[in-house]
């Protein structure tokens, strides 16, 4: 059971990761333990392998207030969850749940939406935020359904953000494939930003297994014959 009503949850329980202004007066980016860890992991990773710094949307895009959930309820009708009921406000569907709005994960890979995509859906599984569960659809809103846990030290900070560059194993295999032919596929080089090789069916086979077998291990990523064809190079 959560400890705490939506939107109640006192600041002294909370981490401060960044607070600034804007027209509604002063906010903060406030996580609960947890959830900061797994940013910051996600963060250094993130830098590590891409050399892009995600940014949290500036405003209450981390914990929202219960007075700040109503605020934006008013302004946005149907568009804001019912105050009370918002999955930044710590709780969400009678569980534990921090919700953060990442500004920039279109950055991961500049020009290729569906590349950027796929190394924001693969850093998301590795820190262990889910990402795709509000509806409508908001891509840029991820959660952390288990925040007040921090994660333990070997396995949140298991990839150095400093020697991370040349290891490959931690990441996950991304498997490019075309969206209008079904038998092309590559592996996606994050190194590069190309496709390090073309697969076989066979060999596409086992990534599928594996992928069934741990979810986090490998990413499909469709994109356009055009983009296909740029990505190989
Ligand atoms: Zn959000």
């Amino acid at each position: 059971m959560p400890e705490f009503a939506n939107g109640r949850i006192p600041e002294s329980k909370l981490v401060s990761l960044g607070r600034g202004r804007n027209g509604d007066g002063a906010w903060k980016h406030l996580a609960p333990p947890g959830t900061a860890a797994r940013w910051n992991w996600m963060v250094a990773t993130g830098r590590a392998k891409y050399g892009v710094t995600l940014r949290i949307t500036p405003g209450w895009n981390l914990f929202r207030p219960f007075d700040v959930q109503v605020l934006y309820r008013e302004r946005l009708g149907i568009m804001a969850a019912m105050p009370g009921f918002s999955s930044h406000g710590g709780i969400f569907g009678g569980r534990d749940c921090q919700a953060i709005d990442v500004q920039n994960w279109g950055d991961l890979a500049p020009g290729n939406a569906n590349l950027a995509w796929a190394r924001f859906v693969a850093l998301c599984r590795l820190a262990g935020f889910r990402v795709d569960f509000v509806k409508p659809r908001e891509t840029w809103h991820v959660g952390d359904f288990d925040p007040w846990k921090v994660p333990a030290a070997a396995a949140a900070f298991r990839v150095n953000p400093i020697t991370v560059h040349d290891q490959e194993d931690d990441m996950p295999i991304i498997v490019v494939e075309r969206a209008d032919s079904k038998l092309a596929k590559g592996l996606f080089d994050p190194t590069t930003g190309k496709l390090r090789r073309e697969i076989s069916k066979s060999e596409n086979n086992l990534y599928r297994a594996a992928q069934k077998a741990n979810p986090g291990s490998v990413i499909y990523a469709t994109v356009s014959d055009k983009d296909y064809a740029i990505l190989r190079g």
